[in-house]
């Protein structure tokens, strides 16, 4: 909870008049679309996903860049295209996750990124496999202002870890973990707070209190236990987990999977904020990993211009409308 609070305290401290005027516009426009069913738009992006690069070191096999089957282009994020985002949307970005697809630090320049958002006065985060925590890219980390830093682990042992994360080495990532965290704390610095992410499957579920533990003696801030999307999982999969709490489906009476959160025509996320692909293009979430709904590219086009544009608002129309026509909202639990 204390540490959850240092979070917030960074987070409120990035804010000023403009964020959180902006943020509010948002909100109200959300609020008023849902009640006359007409997409409307007052602010800009209070969030940004940036995708620093497709390119992956591991397997993992719900993942397109693990899988490598991606239908978009692979590749690494110029810096001054991220640098012009940064400027185009400094005033009203309250966080900045610097992720999509990929693993960030593959990305040569990428705590130079964080450092330019940080000194735009941005709220930074980031997620990691935490493979390449070396004693200079943590020294960077620290240095470079990242408020935040989520690492994926989803199992204690070798082979449980291996069996979502294939070709990952768990000890690489324990060592990097207390690495960062040590260093930290002799630096005596606060930030960035370190998230152990725990994506919960049918095959690791059994290691949660032994991971707990584990959490707590390496001294991580907090621990995320987190429902896995899976892509077929209308006839079952062993990767969905026993205990409901964890899992975001159902078993109906046919037999069938199904979601178990009911589906409404909205979404906050499609007012709040939005994701860019390492080469430009700005898609809707998170959950539009191959980039099928393009709603324009920043290379091309300014930020404001895209997100007031046509295409933003179809997609806005259409979730308003009927959500479940769009195929990647099908298995969202937002
Ligand atoms: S998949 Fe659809 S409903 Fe889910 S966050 Fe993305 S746009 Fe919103």
């Amino acid at each position: 909870m204390k540490n959850q609070w240092t979070t917030a305290k960074a987070y409120l401290s990035h804010l000023n008049w403009d964020k959180t005027s902006n943020y509010f516009k948002l909100l109200l426009s959300f609020y008023w679309s849902r009640a006359v069913k007409k997409p409307i738009i007052w602010g800009m992006p209070s969030t940004l996903s940036i995708e620093p690069t497709t390119s992956c070191n591991l397997r993992c096999p719900e993942c397109p860049s693990g899988l490598r089957n991606f239908s978009r282009p692979t590749g690494m994020l110029d810096k001054r295209l991220f640098y012009n985002i940064i400027e185009q949307s400094r005033k009203h970005l309250t966080y900045l996750h610097l992720y999509f697809q990929g693993e960030p630090y593959l990305h040569p320049q990428f705590t130079d990124l964080i450092s330019y958002a940080n000194r735009a006065g941005v709220f930074t985060s980031t997620s990691t496999n935490a493979h390449f925590l070396t004693p200079k890219n943590v020294e960077k980390t620290i240095e470079s202002g990242l408020k935040q830093l989520i690492v994926s682990m989803d199992g204690i042992t070798q082979e449980v870890y291996e069996n979502y994360r294939i070709g990952g080495k768990l000890a690489k990532v324990q060592e990097g973990l207390s690495l960062l965290i040590g260093t930290r704390n002799a630096k005596k610095r606060a930030y960035p707070k370190v998230i152990l992410q725990f994506l919960v499957t049918g095959k690791n579920e059994h290691q949660i209190p032994e991971l707990k533990s584990w959490a707590k003696k390496m001294g991580v801030d907090e621990l995320q236990l987190k429902s896995t999307q899976i892509y077929n999982y209308e006839n079952g999969s062993s990767l969905i987990p026993s205990d409901p709490r964890y899992s975001r489906y159902v078993q109906a009476k046919d037999g069938k999977w199904k979601l178990k959160k009911e589906i409404e025509n909205k979404c906050w996320r499609m007012w709040q904020g939005s994701v860019l692909t390492w080469d430009g293009k700005l898609v809707p979430c998170c959950f539009d990993k191959d980039a099928k709904h393009v709603m324009g590219d920043l290379k091309e086009s300014n930020l404001s211009d895209i997100w007031r544009g046509k295409k933003y608002h179809t997609f806005r129309q259409q979730l308003l409308q009927d959500r479940k026509q769009i195929e990647i909202c099908k298995n969202c639990t937002e």
